[in-house]
């Protein structure tokens, strides 16, 4: 039978959940996903970054500039470590609201497009799907709220990659980071971590020799597991005094949430 909106079912679609694992797809989290991710599962909310989060470097160039990636917290997503052996997801009933809206998403306005050709949306997106969208999109706002008042308290940080000698600064700042801060580092983060490394100055170099383009959105990507080794146990202690300090203000959020999911 022919779908009249989208519908995320793996099984139905057997699209091998391709979205919970593609580079491509990287979830982005807030502070009330975590929350939410917590008493689902019973983990510490810093257990939960340090091991299976990551560091996301966002490019929306119409809100943030060309040349500037916004720092935020995200998932490991090759693949999420929260996909099952048979592609469901074990959090499906507390999933980040990012996944609950996706292929939606909350600013970028080319994002649905994109995606319109996944077999699940039968390139058709009812009124009912819109609605079920600006709902969960209305609970992401007020959560962005609640994050910048007590998460990012020092407002956005926003990474600037004008120039090559913009990056090579960063990387500058960055080398020597695993010895300084790598005692909670597990060996596959610090692998990633040096991978990173060494295509930043392969990157680097050849920018250098032909004065190439740099694409802000790779470097993101190349960027995002240094950022983690270098901010990763910072972010966890932080979030989980804002996860235990701060847990009544996104309950509001968490119950409307809910209750658009008809938990
Ligand atoms: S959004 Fe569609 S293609 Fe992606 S995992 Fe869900 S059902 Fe599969
Ligand atoms: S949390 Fe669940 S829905 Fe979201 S990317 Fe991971 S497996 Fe997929």
């Amino acid at each position: 039978m022919k779908k009249k909106h989208f519908r995320c079912d793996v099984k139905e679609f057997d699209c091998k959940a391709e979205c919970c694992k593609s580079i491509s797809t990287k979830p982005v989290l807030g502070v009330g996903d975590f929350i939410r991710i917590r008493e689902h599962t019973g983990e510490l909310v810093s257990k939960i970054w340090l091991e299976k989060g990551n560091t996301r470097l966002v490019y929306i160039p119409e809100q943030w500039g060309e040349n500037n990636l916004l720092l935020t917290l995200g998932l490991i997503h090759e693949p999420c470590p929260y996909v099952s052996q048979d592609d469901s997801c074990k959090i499906y009933e507390a999933r980040p609201l990012v996944c609950a809206n996706f292929p939606f998403s909350l600013s970028h306005s080319k994002r649905m497009a994109n995606y319109s050709n996944l077999g699940c949306m039968n390139g058709n997106i009812s009124q009912k799907q819109k609605e079920y969208s600006r709902k969960i999109k209305a609970v992401m706002k007020s959560e962005m709220r609640l994050d910048r008042e007590f998460f990012w308290t020092k407002g956005p940080q926003l990474f600037r990659f004008k120039t090559v000698s913009d990056i090579c600064k960063i990387a500058e700042k960055l080398e020597g980071l695993l010895e300084k801060n790598g005692s909670w580092v597990t060996d596959i983060r610090r692998q990633d971590a040096l991978k990173a490394f060494s295509e930043l100055d392969e990157i680097l170099k050849n920018v250098a020799s032909s004065k190439a383009a740099i694409s802000t959105q790779e470097l993101g990507s190349i960027m995002e597991p240094i950022l983690f080794v270098y901010l990763g146990e910072c972010i966890a202690e932080q979030l989980e005094n804002v996860a235990k300090a701060r847990k009544h203000e996104y309950h509001e959020t968490t119950r409307e949430y809910y209750k658009i999911l008809n938990r």
